[in-house]
């Protein structure tokens, strides 16, 4: 890839993060404000609704993060844009559209398939189980 290129996603990615830490930061402190706040039992209920929500929101963000901290790495390691899986180039329309993409196109299209697949083999786990107990 090229330097300007790379440059580009470097940007966009530390951009990228840069909010994310803000935004983890001011979740950080709306679930402290949440374990304060709890005088009756349907407002704590309610507490523990946004908590939750707020710590599944955290937990996805943290999710995101790490992957934009290994795409970050990879653009230092000069292995960005490189498929994990195949090797092949990544095209550019790809990282333009999701910088953090770690298998080119068709691996991750293969990836989807397989994926589909173990899913449609869940049931019939689910019925032997069932079955047998
Ligand atoms: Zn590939």
């Amino acid at each position: 890839m090229r330097r300007r290129d790379l440059d580009f996603f470097k940007k966009l990615l530390t951009h990228r993060l840069e909010e994310l830490l803000m935004e983890a930061e001011k979740t950080k402190h709306t679930v402290k404000g949440a374990e304060e706040l709890s005088s009756d039992p349907i407002d704590q209920a309610s507490d523990q609704l946004d908590r939750d929500f707020l710590l599944r929101l955290r937990d996805r963000e943290s999710k995101l993060m790490a992957k934009i901290k290994g795409s970050l790495e990879k653009i230092e390691n000069g292995t960005f844009g490189v498929c994990e899986e195949c090797g092949e180039a990544i095209s550019l329309k790809r990282l333009r559209a999701r910088p953090m993409a770690t298998l080119c196109i068709d691996c991750k299209h293969e990836q989807e398939a397989s994926e589909k697949k173990n899913n449609l083999e869940i049931p019939i786990e689910v019925s032997r189980l069932w079955t047998h107990g």
